[in-house]
């Protein structure tokens, strides 16, 4: 049985976490990335468009440094950051080479989403990246913005980035199979956060590495559901885990998107605005 989605996937928003990037000591995990560069370039020459939402740089910096405990230190961490974003982007740069395939730099605050005119820029510039057969890789400009050290490793950055591209599939790379039930089984489909799920989401136990767990996971899906995404949170160590997703297995939980009123305009722009205006509050 394999899932059917409600419409066709041209598009995937494909966000991974710092522990899909580097391992224990901070070493990138080349082997697992040459897998996912050999998915992206299949995806790709099957016309697909697949956009990268990658954490890591920070985990990446103390690698670089020879550091493997996390320090709590904001501009020591926003510092490591800008280390390791540029062994990032040469990581994938050499492994997306491999399969043909070229990639751009996109840093992004919560701020650009929040000007409409940078917001659009934003849109326009990944849009020529897709068109140019590019893939477009996003971070967080962790040198003048936070959020996403403090506390979520880029889940709700992606979910932001999915709406602004109108993706038709927005797939959060973990640790972990999916969000489980109180049975430690896997949910395969969810129609509805209820607060049940939202309990059961907790928080993450690697201290050295990312912010967030599965709690900002799920905020994240909140959003994209809301923006008519649907979503899956699965392991990123699944063997051809991207190219199976799409092809409709039923691997990790998948979230169906809501059937809210298509937003454009002033309207959608205020809608993304909402959703990083509730959480500076917060
Ligand atoms: N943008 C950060 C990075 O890429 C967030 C992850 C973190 O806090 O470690 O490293």
């Amino acid at each position: 049985m394999t899932r059917t989605f409600q419409r066709p996937i041209k598009r995937v928003v494909v966000k991974l976490g710092s522990s899909q990037i580097a391992d224990a000591q901070m070493r990138p995990k080349t082997r697992e990335l040459m897998s996912l560069a050999l998915q992206i370039g299949d995806l790709r020459s099957k016309g697909l468009e697949v956009v990268l939402v990658s954490s890591g740089a920070i985990a990446l910096g103390m690698g670089e440094l020879g550091e493997s405990k996390r320090s709590s230190d904001l501009p020591f961490l926003q510092a490591r950051a800008a280390i390791g974003q540029a062994a990032l982007m040469r990581l994938y740069s050499d492994l997306l080479d491999k399969v043909g395939l070229k990639c751009g730099q996109v840093l992004l605050t919560w701020d650009d989403f929040d000007d409409r005119s940078r917001f659009l820029n934003a849109r326009h510039t990944l849009e020529a990246i897709l068109k140019q057969g590019v893939v477009p890789i996003i971070n967080e400009n962790d040198t003048t913005s936070t959020e996403e050290i403090k506390f979520g490793d880029n889940d709700k950055l992606s979910a932001l980035v999915a709406s602004l591209l109108h993706a038709d599939l927005l797939v959060i790379l973990s640790d972990v199979e999916g969000v489980y039930d109180g049975n430690k089984k896997v949910y395969q489909e969810i129609k509805e956060i209820t607060a049940e799920i939202d309990a059961a989401a907790g928080g993450t136990k690697n201290v050295n590495m990312s912010r967030g767990g599965m709690k900002a996971k799920i905020e994240a899906v909140k959003i994209a559901t809301q923006a008519r995404i649907p979503c899956i949170i699965t392991a990123g160590n699944i063997k051809d885990v991207l190219v199976d997703l799409v092809a409709g297995k039923k691997i990790g939980t998948y979230f169906i998107e809501k059937n809210a009123q298509i937003l454009d305009g002033d309207s959608e722009h205020e809608f993304i605005r909402s959703h990083f205006r509730n959480s500076k509050k917060g």
